[in-house]
């Protein structure tokens, strides 16, 4: 004892470090700011009791920072030692609050323990409830509250959550699925239910759950060798421990890696007075959302449980019943409201639930728990929610006047309007076809594949290249790589708030949770409804929408592009991006599609397109012809077969993109790729050109490349035939001279690709120039909205710019070849080695997925820079997979381009994106 008193002065050392911020009582040392130091539970829990504001019921209770926990590690495992001592003195304070002593006989307090990182981890760290409770104090508990039953319920409730947690777990002890000690005690207690002909926890006595831990115990002692501490400090302090040791825990370093979350944050620790919802039927437990998360809409929404405890409602345990009216469903409509049941309660907690989304400006996601007809809040923070709803709640809070629209254009992820957009079942067809089994709406969209029976095969089926859905009784964290290699996900318990659907909401994922009438058995790998049975790798569909699952291949389609509120969205959007967005397409039906979505032109038209795919057989089988050609008349003559066809796909795109620049790039086919491998096509193309079988092979033979990705290629094809440039050239400006005397407006420009040397570009020019006057007077236009310009896409052409620009009128990088040239990476073949760069941290990110800025950024740095040095106000644009990737969007802003071009349905991503770079 001494020895504690003296440690904190005697030395003269700098006052201690504050390591421990208490809450409660209205007051509290930390507020919403200090999530670093105090985790984002920590940290919102002493903003609600404390801030002016608020004020609102929280037990009360102390955080250790998450300095503490660096610490903890960084000492192998040893607290900072003036931890005891403020520990100590914060729960004197709370004891003081409660009235109630820890550990003490008569009546004795009872805390949580609870673990929080700055960011939310759904189930990654563990809480252990009732701590405190013992062989001694529960006779105080029970003296105190004269109920026997629920001592005894949250004394099963503590030896099921310490063994597993801190005995178990932060032991680092491996078990098999159902083999841990919480399966194996909860085995026991089924044992009990099924021995008693009851199937509800709520239904067992008194004296069944005083049974209940005493075979606990024993099980305990059995499995883990060790006894269940009866001693009060050391479970506080095996709990804090655990807390710590859950951060470095298998389950937690897969979630942050998958989140990108740092390893260095570490977690703080919550212990807070226990309040109870399982003290009968006037109390109660339950988790809201200030808006539903599912859809965006302005209704609290929520669920929660009669007599129950903390995990209950997540858990699945029981069907949690809803709130309100809003909240019901198919699946709880049957059950009494919060809003019936206790309806004082309910009007205070909806002026809270008000209360707390004003003061954060956003949809709060919290827990509550009533404790003999009083309410407690134990948890707020920003709820997640899939991409429908925060597209639905950023434009709803801007007209409600809570953000302003930058605020909103922050809010929304890129890839959530993904979902927005996600496949779903064709409605026709789903119209038809009876679901054998509902649960509950957890995640959008709709999603087919083979069912699988647990996570490791989903991950290895996704890696054979199969589409799989995820069944399970429930998921947990352990599942989160399977889940993640899912189409979807489909459980048989829990509901809205549990795992399964908090992380496909997270994720945009299609799923179903909560559907009761499956059965699923692992061991015989199949699952049934009444007296439909599949096995695992037979297909099903299931839609998360609607909670609908279908024991068949449904087919999907596209969603709406008729939605008038992502519309709305992006419109908030472009008031705010600089950047145009062009869009990439070769077809005038992915050049409509494309303008629908907002395309404000094309930037990438690949006219060897026309050859792949339905009706290219005969304008390909000409192009056969024009690569083998053997003269300049041989080929001259397949390009005249050509020309019409070209120019007819060509004219279909330019009307389609009516009134807006149009990129077309030069032929730059992959030769090899388009020469016939089988036998009665090379017959045929000898045939066609009067020659032998014989001199096909050679000509074809000599073809062959052995790097063909720097071969004879792009431009280097325009130099060595100019009668193919003069073709396109010719195609290009007659479909846009006949669209021009039709009173269209068109602007073509016309785009050389894979070039090293300014005077690559100004013989292909001078050729344009040539057939372009041809054209004009052909057709008597005055003036051909014509522009010429080149890709930059060899490291040389991004160094030589300042020359290039003098030709060039325009820039467009192509960062998919200006990547593999640049890093010498060949695209075709990274599989072997890049997955491991990217685990190893070699490198950031795959370079061909998010723009490499240190690297190839600079090459586009400087080829900008000289470019617009040469020709002031030279028209730059990106036309590589990049231009729709969210990070490479950004950077494109940052380096000046005018305009980013992708793929149609990246369209209103990148115009989000957009914005979100000029507001960074
Ligand atoms: P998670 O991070 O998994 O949500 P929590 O720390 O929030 O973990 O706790 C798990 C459950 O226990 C929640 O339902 C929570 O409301 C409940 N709980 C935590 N502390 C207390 C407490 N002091 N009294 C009553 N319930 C609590
Ligand atoms: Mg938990
Ligand atoms: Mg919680």
């Amino acid at each position: 004892m001494p020895e504690k008193k003296s440690s904190k002065k005697s030395t003269g050392a700098p006052k201690s470090k504050k390591m421990v911020y208490f809450f409660g009582d209205g007051k509290a040392d930390g507020k919403s700011e200090m999530k670093d130091l105090l985790g984002g539970k920590g940290a919102n829990l002493a903003e609600m009791a404390g801030h002016k504001n608020l004020k609102l019921p929280v037990p009360p209770g102390f955080t250790i920072t998450t300095e503490v926990c660096t610490e903890y590690y960084k000492n192998k495992g040893k607290y900072p030692s003036v931890l005891k001592g403020q520990v100590q003195d914060a729960l004197k304070k709370i004891e003081k609050i409660m009235d109630k002593g820890f550990g003490d006989e008569k009546d004795p307090l009872l805390v949580s323990v609870r673990s929080g990182a700055r960011k939310s981890m759904p189930g990654m760290m563990e809480t252990v409830l009732n701590v405190g409770l013992t062989t001694k104090t529960i006779e105080g508990i029970i003296a105190q509250t004269g109920n026997e039953r629920f001592a005894y319920d949250s004394y099963r409730r503590l030896i099921t959550m310490y063994s597993d947690v801190v005995m178990e777990k932060a032991q680092g002890i491996e078990t098999e699925e159902g083999k841990g000690i919480r399966a194996q005690l909860e085995k026991i207690m089924a044992a009990k239910k099924k021995e008693r002909g009851i199937t509800l926890d709520t239904d067992l006595t008194s004296e069944d759950l005083k049974e209940l831990c005493k075979a606990y115990k024993e099980k305990v002692k059995e499995v883990l060798g060790k006894q269940f501490p009866d001693d009060p400090y050391e479970q506080l302090w095996g709990g804090i421990g655990a807390v710590f040791a859950s951060w470095n825990g298998k389950r937690a370093i897969s979630y942050r890696k998958i989140e990108g979350i740092p390893h260095e944050w570490g977690t703080a620790v919550n212990v807070q007075s226990m309040v109870f919802g399982n003290m009968g039927e006037d109390s109660a437990t339950g988790v809201a959302f200030t808006r539903n998360p599912g859809n965006g809409d302005k209704n609290f929404y929520g669920e929660y449980l009669i007599n129950a405890q903390g995990e209950d409602v997540v858990a699945g345990i029981r069907t949690p019943a809803p709130i309100n009216k809003a909240s019901q469903s198919d699946h709880n409509k049957g059950q009494k409201m919060l809003q019936e049941a206790m309806p004082a309660i309910y009007k205070q907690l909806d002026a809270i639930e008000k209360k707390l989304e004003k003061h954060y400006r956003d949809m709060q996601d919290i827990e509550f728990t009533i404790e003999k007809g009083k309410l407690y809040l134990l948890q707020t923070r920003i709820g997640k929610r899939n991409g429908p709803a925060a597209v639905k709640m950023a434009v709803d809070m801007v007209k409600e006047k809570l953000i302003k629209p930058e605020e909103a254009i922050k809010r929304v992820r890129p890839e959530q309007l993904d979902e927005l957009l996600h496949p779903i079942i064709d409605p026709k067809v789903e119209k038809e076809i009876k679901p054998m089994a509902k649960g509950l709406p957890a995640g959008p969209g709709g999603a087919v594949g083979l069912i699988v029976l647990d996570a490791e095969t989903a991950v290895e089926w996704k890696k054979e290249g199969k589409k799989v859905i995820l069944v399970r009784e429930e998921t947990n964290p352990e599942d989160i790589e399977g889940m993640r290699a899912s189409e979807g996900i489909l459980t048989a318990r829990g509901g809205m708030t549990s795992h399964a659907a908090l992380v496909a909401r997270g994720w945009g994922m299609c799923c179903v949770v909560g559907c009761g009438e499956l059965e699923i058995d692992t061991k015989a790998r199949t699952i049934k409804v009444g007296d439909i049975a599949l096995k695992e790798g037979d297909w099903i569909t299931v839609n998360g929408t609607k909670g609908t699952v279908y024991a068949q291949a449904l087919p999907m389609i596209s969603a709406s592009e008729e939605n008038m509120i992502l519309k709305s969205f992006l419109i908030l959007c472009d008031k705010v991006r600089k950047l145009k967005i062009r869009t990439n397409a070769d077809t005038p039906s992915d050049a409509k599609r494309a303008r629908d979505f907002g395309a404000e032109g094309i930037g990438l038209f690949r006219m060897e397109h026309m050859f792949y795919g339905k009706g290219a057989e005969e304008p390909l089988f000409k192009l056969r012809k024009m690569i083998v050609a053997g003269t300049e008349v041989e080929r001259q003559n397949a390009l005249d077969e050509l020309f019409p066809f070209v120019k007819k796909d060509i004219k279909g795109t330019l009307a389609a993109m009516e009134g807006l620049p149009v990129t077309i790039r030069l032929l730059d086919p992959p030769l090899h790729e388009f020469v016939p491998h089988q036998e009665d096509q090379l017959e045929e193309l000898a045939r066609s050109l009067s020659i032998s079988r014989a001199e096909l092979d050679k000509r074809t033979s000599g073809l062959r490349e052995s790097n063909p990705m720097m071969g004879h290629r792009g431009v280097r094809l325009g130099i060595t035939y100019p009668e193919i440039t003069r073709m396109s050239a010719k195609a290009i400006l007659e479909a846009s001279a006949e669209l021009l005397k039709e009173g269209k407006k068109v602007f073509p420009e016309i785009m050389i690709p894979v070039v090293v040397t300014e005077k690559e570009v100004s013989q292909q020019k001078a050729i344009i120039e040539e057939v372009c006057a041809e054209v004009t007077a052909k057709y008597g236009i005055k003036k051909m909205p014509l522009m010429i310009g080149t890709m930059i896409e060899t490291p040389r052409a991004a160094l030589m710019s300042d020359k290039i620009a003098l030709v060039a009128e325009f820039f467009s990088f192509g960062t998919n070849d200006l990547t593999q040239m640049g890093f010498g990476f060949s695209r075709d073949d990274i599989g072997a080695f890049l997955p491991e760069y990217i685990e190893k941290k070699i490198l950031p990110d795959d370079p061909f997925q998010t723009i490499d800025k240190a690297g190839i950024g600079q090459l586009i740095k400087i080829s900008i820079e000289l470019g617009r040095k040469a020709r002031k106000g030279l028209k730059i644009g990106i036309c590589g997979e990049h231009g729709g990737e969210a990070k490479s969007i950004s950077f494109c802003y940052e380096s000046g381009m005018d305009y980013v071009s992708c793929s149609p349905f990246r369209v209103p991503i990148a115009r989000l994106a957009a914005a979100q770079a000029v507001l960074k």
